[in-house]
Protein backbone atom coordinates (compact mmCIF):
# COMPACT_ATOMS: atom_id res chain seq x y z
CA UNK A 1 0.00 0.00 0.00
CA UNK A 2 2.29 2.77 -1.33
CA UNK A 3 -0.42 4.91 -2.26
CA UNK A 4 -1.20 8.35 -0.80
CA UNK A 5 -4.35 10.35 -2.26
CA UNK A 6 -2.35 13.54 -0.69
CA UNK A 7 -0.66 13.48 -3.72
CA UNK A 8 -3.81 13.94 -6.16
CA UNK A 9 -6.07 15.44 -3.79
CA UNK A 10 -8.13 18.33 -5.65
CA UNK A 11 -6.79 17.20 -9.33
CA UNK A 12 -9.42 16.94 -12.00
CA UNK A 13 -10.31 12.98 -11.52
CA UNK A 14 -11.22 14.51 -8.24
CA UNK A 15 -12.97 17.43 -9.18
CA UNK A 16 -15.45 14.66 -11.58
CA UNK A 17 -15.52 12.38 -8.22
CA UNK A 18 -16.80 15.30 -5.82
CA UNK A 19 -19.10 16.52 -8.19
CA UNK A 20 -20.62 13.27 -8.85
CA UNK A 21 -21.09 12.53 -5.23
CA UNK A 22 -22.72 15.83 -4.37
CA UNK A 23 -25.45 14.80 -7.47
CA UNK A 24 -25.92 11.95 -5.61
CA UNK A 25 -26.00 13.18 -1.91
CA UNK A 26 -29.06 15.87 -3.43
CA UNK A 27 -30.75 13.50 -5.18
CA UNK A 28 -30.63 11.30 -1.64
CA UNK A 29 -32.45 14.19 0.14
CA UNK A 30 -35.09 14.70 -2.07
CA UNK A 31 -36.78 11.66 0.80
CA UNK A 32 -36.90 12.84 4.21
CA UNK A 33 -35.80 9.19 5.12
CA UNK A 34 -32.75 8.89 6.93
CA UNK A 35 -29.83 7.50 4.23
CA UNK A 36 -26.46 6.14 5.00
CA UNK A 37 -23.53 6.95 2.94
CA UNK A 38 -20.57 3.60 2.82
CA UNK A 39 -16.91 4.83 1.74
CA UNK A 40 -14.93 1.64 0.94
CA UNK A 41 -11.85 3.77 0.02
CA UNK A 42 -11.79 6.66 2.37
CA UNK A 43 -8.43 8.18 2.76
CA UNK A 44 -8.12 11.36 5.09
CA UNK A 45 -11.29 12.97 5.05
CA UNK A 46 -9.41 16.28 4.30
CA UNK A 47 -6.14 17.65 2.45
CA UNK A 48 -3.57 20.42 2.97
CA UNK A 49 -2.45 21.24 -0.38
CA UNK A 50 0.04 23.16 1.01
CA UNK A 51 1.75 19.51 2.06
CA UNK A 52 4.84 18.45 0.85
CA UNK A 53 2.90 15.75 -1.06
CA UNK A 54 0.55 18.37 -2.76
CA UNK A 55 3.25 20.35 -3.89
CA UNK A 56 5.42 18.33 -5.20
CA UNK A 57 2.93 16.90 -7.44
CA UNK A 58 1.01 20.33 -7.92
CA UNK A 59 -1.47 18.28 -9.38
CA UNK A 60 -4.71 20.26 -7.90
CA UNK A 61 -3.46 23.40 -9.32
CA UNK A 62 -4.95 22.13 -12.74
CA UNK A 63 -8.11 20.51 -11.21
CA UNK A 64 -9.45 22.78 -8.01
CA UNK A 65 -6.79 25.42 -8.68
CA UNK A 66 -8.70 26.17 -12.33
CA UNK A 67 -11.99 26.41 -11.02
CA UNK A 68 -11.82 28.18 -7.59
CA UNK A 69 -11.97 31.79 -9.41
CA UNK A 70 -14.09 30.72 -12.53
CA UNK A 71 -16.95 32.31 -12.52
CA UNK A 72 -20.69 31.39 -14.06
CA UNK A 73 -20.26 27.99 -12.86
CA UNK A 74 -23.64 25.72 -12.97
CA UNK A 75 -25.35 24.96 -10.13
CA UNK A 76 -23.62 21.63 -9.17
CA UNK A 77 -20.52 22.61 -9.70
CA UNK A 78 -21.36 25.89 -7.49
CA UNK A 79 -22.51 24.07 -4.83
CA UNK A 80 -19.11 21.91 -4.91
CA UNK A 81 -16.88 24.69 -4.76
CA UNK A 82 -19.01 26.04 -1.91
CA UNK A 83 -18.62 22.93 -0.49
CA UNK A 84 -14.58 23.27 -0.62
CA UNK A 85 -14.62 26.86 0.80
CA UNK A 86 -16.86 25.39 3.73
CA UNK A 87 -13.67 23.44 4.49
CA UNK A 88 -11.61 26.22 4.87
CA UNK A 89 -11.63 29.02 7.00
CA UNK A 90 -12.01 32.40 5.29
CA UNK A 91 -11.00 32.76 1.96
CA UNK A 92 -7.49 31.07 2.31
CA UNK A 93 -8.79 27.81 0.25
CA UNK A 94 -6.05 26.07 1.52
CA UNK A 95 -8.07 22.74 2.16
CA UNK A 96 -9.70 20.64 -0.47
CA UNK A 97 -12.03 18.02 1.21
CA UNK A 98 -11.98 14.47 0.31
CA UNK A 99 -15.17 12.46 -0.14
CA UNK A 100 -16.08 11.34 3.30
CA UNK A 101 -16.06 15.62 4.30
CA UNK A 102 -18.34 16.04 1.23
CA UNK A 103 -20.47 13.90 2.65
CA UNK A 104 -20.78 15.04 6.43
CA UNK A 105 -20.92 18.46 5.17
CA UNK A 106 -24.15 17.11 2.86
CA UNK A 107 -25.76 14.82 5.02
CA UNK A 108 -28.63 15.65 7.81
CA UNK A 109 -29.02 14.99 11.38
CA UNK A 110 -30.73 11.52 10.66
CA UNK A 111 -27.94 10.37 8.17
CA UNK A 112 -25.30 8.01 8.39
CA UNK A 113 -21.24 7.40 7.17
CA UNK A 114 -19.80 4.39 7.49
CA UNK A 115 -16.11 5.07 6.43
CA UNK A 116 -13.29 1.95 5.45
CA UNK A 117 -9.93 3.42 5.53
CA UNK A 118 -7.05 0.42 5.55
CA UNK A 119 -3.74 1.84 6.04
CA UNK A 120 -3.22 3.47 9.87
CA UNK A 121 -2.18 6.24 9.89
CA UNK A 122 -4.66 7.28 6.77
CA UNK A 123 -7.18 6.03 9.39
CA UNK A 124 -6.62 7.79 12.24
CA UNK A 125 -6.60 11.34 10.75
CA UNK A 126 -10.13 10.20 8.87
CA UNK A 127 -10.82 9.74 12.53
CA UNK A 128 -9.19 13.31 13.79
CA UNK A 129 -11.42 14.97 11.25
CA UNK A 130 -14.84 13.14 12.23
CA UNK A 131 -13.92 12.52 16.50
CA UNK A 132 -16.99 15.06 17.04
CA UNK A 133 -19.34 14.11 14.86
CA UNK A 134 -21.51 11.48 15.90
CA UNK A 135 -23.06 10.04 12.87
CA UNK A 136 -19.65 8.80 11.40
CA UNK A 137 -18.22 5.79 11.99
CA UNK A 138 -14.69 4.97 11.08
CA UNK A 139 -13.27 1.57 10.48
CA UNK A 140 -9.53 0.38 9.63
CA UNK A 141 -10.12 -2.59 7.75
CA UNK A 142 -10.41 -3.64 4.04
CA UNK A 143 -13.27 -1.51 2.47
CA UNK A 144 -14.43 -4.67 0.22
CA UNK A 145 -14.55 -6.82 3.27
CA UNK A 146 -16.29 -4.04 5.06
CA UNK A 147 -19.15 -4.35 2.74
CA UNK A 148 -20.32 -7.67 3.71
CA UNK A 149 -21.15 -6.54 7.18
CA UNK A 150 -22.50 -3.02 6.77
CA UNK A 151 -25.09 -3.60 3.56
CA UNK A 152 -27.61 -3.50 3.91
CA UNK A 153 -27.64 -0.64 6.00
CA UNK A 154 -30.34 -0.06 8.62
CA UNK A 155 -31.68 2.71 6.98
CA UNK A 156 -32.38 0.96 4.14
CA UNK A 157 -31.45 3.34 1.14
CA UNK A 158 -28.02 5.15 0.23
CA UNK A 159 -25.20 5.31 -1.55
CA UNK A 160 -21.92 3.40 -1.99
CA UNK A 161 -18.83 5.19 -2.83
CA UNK A 162 -15.98 2.21 -4.30
CA UNK A 163 -12.71 4.57 -4.89
CA UNK A 164 -10.05 2.22 -4.50
CA UNK A 165 -6.23 3.70 -5.53
CA UNK A 166 -5.54 0.66 -8.50
CA UNK A 167 -2.46 0.08 -7.57
CA UNK A 168 -3.48 -3.46 -8.99
CA UNK A 169 -4.10 -1.74 -12.45
CA UNK A 170 -6.77 -3.58 -14.76
CA UNK A 171 -7.15 -6.00 -12.16
CA UNK A 172 -8.55 -3.59 -9.84
CA UNK A 173 -11.42 -3.66 -12.46
CA UNK A 174 -12.17 -7.61 -11.48
CA UNK A 175 -12.09 -6.88 -7.77
CA UNK A 176 -14.66 -4.18 -8.04
CA UNK A 177 -16.96 -6.32 -9.85
CA UNK A 178 -17.15 -9.15 -7.75
CA UNK A 179 -17.03 -6.70 -4.51
CA UNK A 180 -20.28 -5.45 -6.26
CA UNK A 181 -21.81 -8.81 -7.05
CA UNK A 182 -21.20 -9.61 -4.01
CA UNK A 183 -23.10 -6.37 -2.16
CA UNK A 184 -25.88 -5.91 -5.19
CA UNK A 185 -26.98 -9.67 -3.69
CA UNK A 186 -27.14 -8.58 -0.33
CA UNK A 187 -28.77 -5.11 -1.12
CA UNK A 188 -29.95 -4.91 -5.17
CA UNK A 189 -31.60 -1.36 -4.18
CA UNK A 190 -28.64 0.51 -3.15
CA UNK A 191 -26.76 3.19 -5.19
CA UNK A 192 -23.33 2.12 -5.80
CA UNK A 193 -20.53 4.59 -7.58
CA UNK A 194 -17.09 3.67 -8.51
CA UNK A 195 -14.44 6.15 -9.30
CA UNK A 196 -12.08 4.47 -11.95
CA UNK A 197 -8.87 6.14 -14.44
CA UNK A 198 -9.04 6.23 -17.88
CA UNK A 199 -5.31 5.19 -19.21
CA UNK A 200 -6.41 3.00 -22.49
CA UNK A 201 -9.83 2.82 -23.57
CA UNK A 202 -9.52 -1.16 -23.75
CA UNK A 203 -8.66 -1.55 -19.92
CA UNK A 204 -12.31 -0.11 -19.50
CA UNK A 205 -14.19 -1.80 -21.90
CA UNK A 206 -14.25 -5.22 -20.18
CA UNK A 207 -15.79 -3.35 -16.96
CA UNK A 208 -18.65 -1.68 -19.05
CA UNK A 209 -19.55 -4.86 -20.79
CA UNK A 210 -19.54 -6.37 -16.82
CA UNK A 211 -21.83 -3.75 -16.17
CA UNK A 212 -24.41 -4.12 -18.83
CA UNK A 213 -25.17 -7.73 -17.39
CA UNK A 214 -25.02 -6.98 -13.83
CA UNK A 215 -28.38 -7.32 -13.40
CA UNK A 216 -29.21 -3.32 -12.37
CA UNK A 217 -31.71 -1.24 -14.41
CA UNK A 218 -29.78 2.18 -14.30
CA UNK A 219 -26.62 2.48 -14.69
CA UNK A 220 -25.02 6.05 -16.23
CA UNK A 221 -21.67 6.60 -16.98
CA UNK A 222 -19.84 10.05 -16.46
CA UNK A 223 -16.09 10.34 -17.99
CA UNK A 224 -14.19 13.46 -18.54
CA UNK A 225 -10.92 12.94 -21.38
CA UNK A 226 -8.13 15.48 -20.78
CA UNK A 227 -6.33 13.54 -23.83
CA UNK A 228 -6.76 10.80 -26.32
CA UNK A 229 -7.14 7.14 -23.97
CA UNK A 230 -4.20 5.61 -26.02
CA UNK A 231 -1.30 5.27 -23.45
CA UNK A 232 -1.08 3.21 -20.37
CA UNK A 233 1.40 5.46 -19.28
CA UNK A 234 -0.54 8.43 -17.93
CA UNK A 235 -3.86 9.30 -16.56
CA UNK A 236 -5.90 10.43 -19.75
CA UNK A 237 -9.52 10.71 -18.03
CA UNK A 238 -11.15 9.89 -14.93
CA UNK A 239 -14.73 8.05 -15.32
CA UNK A 240 -17.47 7.51 -12.13
CA UNK A 241 -20.69 4.80 -13.17
CA UNK A 242 -23.31 4.87 -11.10
CA UNK A 243 -25.07 1.41 -10.52
CA UNK A 244 -28.88 1.87 -9.19
CA UNK A 245 -28.01 5.80 -10.55
CA UNK A 246 -31.43 8.61 -9.27
CA UNK A 247 -34.21 8.74 -11.88
CA UNK A 248 -32.61 11.72 -14.49
CA UNK A 249 -28.67 11.73 -13.23
CA UNK A 250 -28.03 12.82 -16.25
CA UNK A 251 -29.61 15.71 -16.79
CA UNK A 252 -28.60 17.23 -13.18
CA UNK A 253 -24.60 16.27 -14.49
CA UNK A 254 -25.13 17.50 -18.17
CA UNK A 255 -24.40 21.44 -18.20
CA UNK A 256 -21.00 20.86 -15.49
CA UNK A 257 -19.91 18.19 -16.78
CA UNK A 258 -19.78 19.52 -20.51
CA UNK A 259 -17.68 22.38 -18.67
CA UNK A 260 -14.81 20.18 -17.83
CA UNK A 261 -12.91 19.37 -20.09
CA UNK A 262 -13.32 23.54 -21.40
CA UNK A 263 -12.10 24.51 -18.31
CA UNK A 264 -9.60 21.96 -17.20
CA UNK A 265 -8.60 20.33 -20.85
CA UNK A 266 -6.55 21.77 -24.43
CA UNK A 267 -9.15 22.45 -26.87
CA UNK A 268 -9.43 20.08 -29.12
CA UNK A 269 -8.58 17.48 -27.26
CA UNK A 270 -10.89 17.04 -24.38
CA UNK A 271 -14.09 15.81 -24.06
CA UNK A 272 -16.98 14.37 -21.95
CA UNK A 273 -18.95 10.66 -22.31
CA UNK A 274 -22.25 11.43 -20.33
CA UNK A 275 -24.27 7.76 -20.97
CA UNK A 276 -26.53 5.03 -19.90
CA UNK A 277 -24.81 2.01 -20.01
CA UNK A 278 -28.13 0.11 -18.99
CA UNK A 279 -31.15 1.91 -18.70
CA UNK A 280 -34.18 -0.11 -18.60
CA UNK A 281 -37.03 1.86 -16.90
CA UNK A 282 -36.32 4.86 -19.25
CA UNK A 283 -40.09 5.46 -19.57
CA UNK A 284 -41.19 4.35 -16.71
CA UNK A 285 -41.78 7.14 -13.56
CA UNK A 286 -39.41 6.97 -10.72
CA UNK A 287 -39.09 4.33 -7.96
CA UNK A 288 -40.41 4.94 -4.75
CA UNK A 289 -37.19 3.24 -3.51
N1 LIG B 1 -12.22 8.49 -1.57
C1 LIG B 1 -11.18 9.43 -1.18
C2 LIG B 1 -11.58 10.82 -1.61
O1 LIG B 1 -12.27 10.97 -2.62
O2 LIG B 1 -11.22 11.76 -0.90
C3 LIG B 1 -9.84 9.06 -1.78
C4 LIG B 1 -9.45 7.64 -1.61
S1 LIG B 1 -7.90 7.20 -2.29
C5 LIG B 1 -8.19 7.20 -4.00
C6 LIG B 1 -7.84 5.49 -1.91
C7 LIG B 1 -7.64 5.19 -0.43
O3 LIG B 1 -7.90 3.80 -0.21
C8 LIG B 1 -6.24 5.43 0.11
O4 LIG B 1 -6.32 6.27 1.23
C9 LIG B 1 -5.72 4.03 0.53
O5 LIG B 1 -4.93 4.08 1.69
C10 LIG B 1 -7.01 3.30 0.77
N2 LIG B 1 -7.02 1.84 0.58
C11 LIG B 1 -6.25 1.08 -0.24
N3 LIG B 1 -6.69 -0.20 -0.25
C12 LIG B 1 -7.77 -0.25 0.59
C13 LIG B 1 -8.69 -1.26 0.97
N4 LIG B 1 -8.58 -2.51 0.49
N5 LIG B 1 -9.69 -0.94 1.82
C14 LIG B 1 -9.81 0.32 2.33
N6 LIG B 1 -8.97 1.32 1.98
C15 LIG B 1 -7.98 1.05 1.12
Amino acid sequence: MNYRHAYHAGNFADVLKHMVLVALLDALKQKATPFCYVDTHAGRGRYDLRSVEARKTAEADEGFGVLRTATGLPPLLWKWLETVRACNDGDDMRYYPGSPWFAAHLMREGDSAQLCELHPEEAAALRQVFHHDRRVHVHERDGYEAMKGLLPPKEKRGLVLIDPPFEAQEAEFRVIEKALKAAMEKWPTGMYAVWYPIKLRSHVQPFHRWLTRCGAKRVLVAEVLLRPDDSPLRLNGSGMVIVNAPWKLDETLRDSLRLLPRLLGTAGESEYRLSWLVNDEANEAPSPA
